[in-house]
């Protein structure tokens, strides 16, 4: 990891390169798979980059990212001096110092007696540093720090976003880093192939307009304001057929119908159930996984959107990366007027901010990740499976099976634990899944109906993987957290040490 001193100095160098000549932004591909986005060349920084919040994010996904892979290595120095006097000391002196915390006592003394379990210490550390970086996060973690976007929002004539993107790990950022948007103030839930749930999401516009109705939140039922869907599709601009959305078979042009199948079902769910004009508007977008470019199909103000018109970030800032701020913006914004035939104003500045936002996040990739991910494929350090995961906002930390009961989600957790046997078994480690319940504690009989839920799912995955589990192979965190309270989660047990865990928090 480079200092930011080592940074800055290393910018200031490639900053005197001189950039390639910018292309025009617009961009009429027959089909969404069709065109691969520009590459951006360029190490200077684009005038609308945020600098300071790319840094801040920067110094954030490394702190999280350098917990996680501190582990292998520190238990294998442990295990490495397991036969020395003076084991025990050693060991736990080189654990506190990598990661931040001791093993259990219990397992030093079976070390020492030469049976050094790696799986055991392995799902231990991993379920600990979880812990830790969800405690964290929790506890006042801002990661963007915008108060003005719900009345951003509102002015631009939307009450409430809710997004669903795909569960894939490599879009588990897309809230807090490809769009830049705060995530207390944005809906987000995730779905395979993002084929959300309609039957969900209309109960959700219904308690997001009865609370209008009944207390004014986020703003009164009279203001003509919109709900709007998203949904985020996803595709590989380095290798299309294999790195694209698994659950649409890796076909592009699959995903965005799809995505825009559902969001027109939801419309007219919504319209066929309340009269009196009662509609949402909708946005689709499709991001590439491998540069966090965005490509964003504007709808019209009766729905329509057309899956052979996007407009592309990578080409808006190739076009305004060698133009001051004011220009940039102002070219930008006329970009998204090209691609917005029959939308309304504020879709023209919400899609303007959103695109402005990414800008950001293509600048990050480009400075802190060599220009695109070198992990293009899957490198999830954990599967998450249940409900909630609000603190996951690092792209590929986390393989999200949501849930409430697995048989609901087998093919989700069936593709899980073949990408973790890929990833950890066939290098003798365990998979380490963190099964979570949220809920809202205000309901009565709504946190045991959370526990129950936590440790009906962890029953039936061990009985589903059962030969891992008992080859140690399989190990489990189950954990609920009371949403509505805004909590630190609540550890109940784990399948390694129950004891140690309950009695060290
Ligand atoms: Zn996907």
């Amino acid at each position: 990891m480079l200092s930011n001193r080592h940074r800055t100095a290393s910018n200031a160098r490639r900053a005197r390169t001189r950039p390639p000549a910018p292309r025009r932004a617009t961009v009429h591909a027959d089909t969404v798979s069709g065109v691969r986005p520009p590459a951006i060349t360029t190490t200077q920084l684009h005038p609308l980059t945020d600098r300071e919040q790319n840094q801040r994010l920067y110094a954030y996904e490394q702190r999280v990212r350098s917990a996680f892979d501190a582990i292998v290595p520190t238990l294998k120095r442990v295990e490495a001096i397991q036969q020395k006097d003076g084991f025990e000391p050693m060991a736990q002196a080189i654990v506190q110092q990598s990661l931040g915390f001791e093993l259990p006592n219990e397992t030093l003394a079976e070390a020492m007696a030469g049976g050094f379990d790696m799986r055991k210490l392995f799902a231990w550390a991993m379920f600990e540093t979880y812990q830790r970086f969800s405690d964290d996060f929790f506890s006042g973690n801002n990661l963007i720090d915008d108060q003005t976007f719900q009345s951003f929002l509102i002015d631009c004539g939307f009450h409430t976003m809710d997004v669903s993107p795909c569960a894939d790990g490599r879009l588990a950022h897309v809230i807090s880093y490809v769009l830049r948007l705060p995530y207390r103030e944005v809906r987000r839930k995730s779905y395979a192939g993002a084929m959300f749930d309609i039957e969900n999401s209309v109960e959700k516009w219904t308690e997001t307009e009865f609370l209008r109705f009944r207390e004014g939140r986020p703003n009164h039922a009279d203001e003509a304001t919109r709900y709007l869907k998203t949904v985020v599709y996803h595709f590989s601009s380095s290798d299309p057929d294999h790195q694209g959305c698994a659950a649409h078979g890796s076909d592009t042009n699959k995903a965005a119908q799809a995505g825009l199948d559902r969001l027109h079902a939801f419309q007219q769910a919504v319209e066929n159930t309340f009269c009196c004009g009662a509609s949402i508007d909708l946005l689709l977008i499709g991001l590439d996984t491998d540069t966090d470019t965005i490509r964003v199909h504007v709808s019209a103000e009766d729905g329509t959107i057309d899956l052979r018109n996007y407009i592309d970030s990578s080409y808006v800032y190739l076009e305004t990366m060698n133009m001051n701020a004011a220009q940039a913006a102002s070219v930008l914004e006329a970009r998204v007027r090209d691609h917005s035939e029959g939308a309304t104003e504020g879709m023209i500045k919400l899609v303007s901010r959103l695109i402005t936002n990414n800008l950001s996040q293509l600048d990050y990739v480009n400075e802190f990740n060599n220009r695109r991910y070198a992990d293009i494929g899957h490198a999830e350090r954990f599967i998450g499976a249940g409900i909630g995961f609000e603190e996951i906002q690092l792209r590929n930390l986390t393989y999200f099976a949501y849930m409430n009961t697995v048989e609901e989600a087998t093919a989700d957790l069936d593709v899980g634990v073949k990408i973790f046997t890929g990833l950890n078994v066939t290098h003798g480690l365990p998979i380490p899944v963190v099964i979570r319940f949220d809920y809202h504690g205000h309901v009565p009989g709504a946190r045991d109906r959370a526990e129950a839920n936590c440790k009906r799912v962890a029953d039936a995955l061990r009985a589903r993987y059962s030969e891992l589990a008992q080859d140690g192979l399989l190990h489990t965190l189950l954990a609920i957290r009371d949403c509505a309270a805004g909590e630190t989660i609540e550890v109940l047990e784990s399948s390694v040490f129950a004891k140690s865990i309950a009695g060290a928090h």
